[in-house]
């Protein structure tokens, strides 16, 4: 096999092309390989009744059951830590974004990435999980591959497939500007908050009459990690992988 050579930040990486991987990657440049097992610290937050709501069990096989989902780019995450939060007062994020900065300052492990387990968190569109100013939070009561998977994504720099809500042309003009800015996820004009039966029927087949700019019908990626479908846990695309190996390879400092 041939040997890619990518230079980085200064450095250089020799990437030696997998037999398998080139296969499944469908002629497409070889990804790179970030070699690495990621650290994970779960953090609990107890309840008002002092109850902690979520059991390790399910957390590690949560976590680490998305690590077929990043062995293209050759990343793998591990709970190493479980921490206990009396806190219950950060069992409930009214505001997550000034929450989410002061419970980072007050429990976040170096060089680790720190998931932290909520009850709930004011949210308009009633997700999952938030990634946001550097922090991952999830609900208790949404603790599972997909969408430990989908906070990863961002927490990797990933946007949602439906990011801009169909200004993404389904030709793939614009692709790189706008949308999730990455052209191997197709345009998808989910908007969060509506119905998601507007979009597919019971069978996951996508029925929105929506059309772009063009007049054209949309066709998404519904069982893509970082859409809204609920239709299966796919995957991540070529593009995102790419996209997510490069953050990390070209990050200043590496915070995990
Ligand atoms: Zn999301």
């Amino acid at each position: 096999m041939r040997n890619f050579i990518f230079t980085l930040s200064g450095l250089l990486i020799a990437l030696v092309g997998n037999l398998n991987a080139q296969s499944y990657q469908f002629q497409q440049e070889s990804l790179p390989c970030l070699n690495k097992k990621f650290t994970v610290v779960a953090h609990i937050f107890k309840d008002s009744l002092g109850n902690f709501g979520a059991t390790e069990a399910d957390i590690k096989q949560a976590v680490e059951g998305i690590n077929p989902f990043f062995e293209p780019i050759c990343a793998s995450f591990e709970v190493c830590e479980f921490r206990y939060h009396d806190n219950w007062q950060h069992d409930i994020l009214e505001d997550p974004d000034t929450e989410i900065p002061q419970i980072r300052t007050k429990y976040n492990a170096e060089f680790r990435i720190n998931i932290y387990f909520v009850t709930t968190f004011t949210s308009t569109i009633g997700a999952c999980g938030l990634t946001a100013g550097g922090g991952i939070i999830i609900r208790k009561d949404c603790i599972n591959t997909g969408v430990v998977a989908h906070e990863m994504g961002h927490f990797f720099g990933l946007a949602h497939t439906f990011e801009g809500n169909g200004t993404e042309l389904v030709n793939g003009s614009n692709c790189d500007t706008a949308g999730d800015g990455i052209c191997d996820t197709p345009a998808d004009p989910y908007v969060p908050g509506e119905p998601k039966e507007n979009y597919v029927n019971s069978d996951c087949i996508f029925i929105s009459p929506k059309t772009d700019a063009n007049g054209e019908y949309y066709n998404p990626d519904l069982g893509n990690i970082m859409s809204y479908y609920d239709c299966g846990t796919c995957g991540f695309t070529w593009g995102q992988l790419e996209r997510m190996a490069s953050n990390y390879l070209n990050a200043s400092v590496k915070l995990w």
